[in-house]
């Protein structure tokens, strides 16, 4: 197996600073957010790969990069080999942007309401001069809808069956990769599982290969072959799920697993996560999980942990082993 996504200590800082208040205070210092930084990792071909973390972990900007709506501020991602911001050759660039598309989280969202389904369906493929009959009706059979839905309008389908027309729409383009941004957590539970299994099957009848970014570890244990940790915009911990659901090894990973399925009866949190997530602003010193980590020492406020592997899990920590 090779590698079809190459993402290499990418960074992507965004200025959030107030452009009228420079105005009026001048010397205001600029806010930086670093929303990703530094990370690196490898999907293999036909494989699925989960980025998790809480929101504002960089995972969705990680998303965004790799299919080309967001720009790098440092770094590189390579897509079967092209690095989409320095490839000069348009064809080569064309083709690898059909061979990658995305799904978002709100299906509702991302439908034009004005138009019918076959149009919507058939758009990224009619974009590009192809060849579009038949097409929509062929795909929403794939996708467990019928032929006769090509004229209905997005308002005229359950959430569910929206997002089915979605994954048609990133179908349609016949791509290798699909990165998928809480494709389920729209929807209601009863109909995630169905549309994950519909996922998994596209997936084996086509060969495609998901980066599936999801704060769900329900869903990223069900979906996913490798698993990524993000915390404050820094890959903590990847490993094969198994390894990761088996044994992690950050102390933040166990956090997440220790958070998320314990509620009493009444649903409420018996043991919320302790501690809020820092100001990406002005993140902390040193390994930036060290305010909330129960094991933390001295040396976690001062030296960043670097990135080590430990058998088949790759961890930032200074004391994980
Ligand atoms: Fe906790 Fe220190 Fe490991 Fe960071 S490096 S996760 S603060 S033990
Ligand atoms: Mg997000």
């Amino acid at each position: 197996m090779s590698a079809i996504i190459k993402v290499d200590r990418l960074t992507r800082i965004f200025d959030v600073s107030k452009p009228w208040l420079n105005r009026v205070i001048e010397r205001l210092p600029r806010a930086l957010l670093t929303a990703v930084s530094e990370v690196s990792f490898e999907v293999e071909e036909n494989s699925v790969y989960a980025l998790v973390g809480e929101s504002g972990s960089g995972k969705s900007t990680i998303g965004k990069i790799i299919v080309g709506l967001v720009s790098p501020s440092g770094g590189k991602v390579e897509i079967e080999g092209v690095d989409l911001a320095s490839e000069k050759d348009p064809g080569r660039i064309d083709s690898v942007r059909a061979d990658i598309q995305m799904i978002f989280q709100d299906p509702y969202a991302s439908l034009n309401p004005r138009w019918r389904v076959r149009n919507i369906i058939a758009e990224p493929v009619a974009a590009r001069g192809g060849n579009t009959e038949g097409l929509a009706e062929r795909l929403l059979e794939q996708v467990g809808l019928s032929a006769a839905d090509a004229g209905k309008y997005p308002h005229e389908f359950s959430g569910g069956q929206r997002q089915r027309i979605c994954i048609a729409r990133a179908l349609s383009s016949e791509p290798k990769i699909i990165v998928c941004d809480e494709p389920t957590s729209a929807l209601d539970v009863s109909v995630q599982s169905q549309v994950l299994n519909l996922m998994s099957d596209l997936r084996e009848e086509f060969g495609l290969t998901y980066l599936f970014i999801s704060h769900d570890l329900t869903v990223v244990r069900h979906m996913a072959d490798k698993v990524g940790v993000l915390y404050l915009g820094r890959l903590v911990e990847e490993a094969p799920r198994d390894a990761l659901f088996g044994d992690p090894k950050h102390p933040y990973t166990r956090m997440l697993f220790d958070a998320a399925p314990r509620m009493d009866a009444f649903g409420r949190d018996i043991e919320p996560p302790r501690g809020e997530i820092p100001d990406a602003i002005n993140p902390p010193s040193g390994c930036a999980f060290h305010p909330r980590c129960p094991l933390a020492v001295a040396r976690c406020s001062r030296e960043r942990p670097e990135m080590r592997q430990l058998g088949q899990t790759r961890v930032a920590c200074h004391l994980a082993e």
